[in-house]
């Protein structure tokens, strides 16, 4: 079982969903610590990944909606160009902001370039994400990945929550999911890694789908998404 999770900060008024887990490897049993959990326990319970359940749990209708529209959308970015295009141009790097940080990556992973990385979380792109709400008012965290095709979601993160507010969010743990991590829960220092940058990405290209001009770079965004963005059109 390995558990990993999402931050979401408060700045300038939007919601920005940066991420946290620690990194995980293959085989762990144990639920790391964590700053979510030190901030009281935003990695707890960890999801039996066996169990089936409905696809929405302690959610609110308003809530399992806002989810909904925001798997479609993220899913919709599989079949996105613009997505493509923007993941793609994005290189490996062992060099900080210049590309892709795998240093919290299993050694396989290290030279994964941005085609390589689209095709890999592609393909781990579930067929269908179940949500599990929970409550935790004085984590950090905004979500957690059981990683199966779960995601359990931190309620309290939810007011004022768009329908495009957690395609970051999806397609960061669906990036852990496909077995890119980064190193503890903090984003400053994570934003290069693969479940940070593809999150980034993902809200940018899906806010280009929704109304035909890329989202906003985020403030604390990894230089290379920066470059990236810079040569699409
Ligand atoms: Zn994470």
């Amino acid at each position: 079982m390995r558990i990993l999770c999402v931050v979401g900060l408060v700045s300038a008024g939007a919601l920005v969903l940066a991420a946290c887990a620690s990194a995980r490897r293959p085989g762990a049993e144990t639920i790391a610590p964590s700053e979510a959990a030190a901030d009281r326990g935003g990695t707890s319970n960890p999801v039996d990944e066996d169990d089936e359940g409905p696809a929405f749990e302690n959610l609110t209708p308003e809530q399992a909606a806002t989810l909904s529209s925001a798997e479609t959308a993220a899913r919709q970015l599989l079949q996105s160009p613009d997505f493509k295009a923007l993941v793609t141009s994005i290189p490996a790097s062992h060099e900080r902001g210049t590309g892709w940080d795998h240093r919290s990556d299993p050694s396989g992973h290290a030279d994964d370039d941005g085609a390589t990385i689209f095709v890999q979380v592609g393909a781990a792109f579930p067929p269908a994400i179940r949500y599990q709400g929970y409550v935790a008012k004085r984590s950090r965290a905004i979500a957690v990945d059981g990683f199966a095709d779960v995601v359990r979601i931190n309620t309290v993160k939810m007011a004022g929550a768009g329908a495009f507010d957690y395609v970051n969010t999806i397609w960061h743990e669906v990036a852990h999911k496909a077995d890119y991590f980064h190193h503890g829960n903090r984003r400053r220092g994570n934003e290069c890694t693969v479940p940070h940058m593809l999150g980034d990405a993902a809200a940018m290209a899906a806010e280009k789908a929704r109304t035909g001009r890329w989202g906003q770079l985020p403030a604390d965004a990894c230089e290379a998404l920066r470059v990236a963005r810079a040569q699409q059109p």
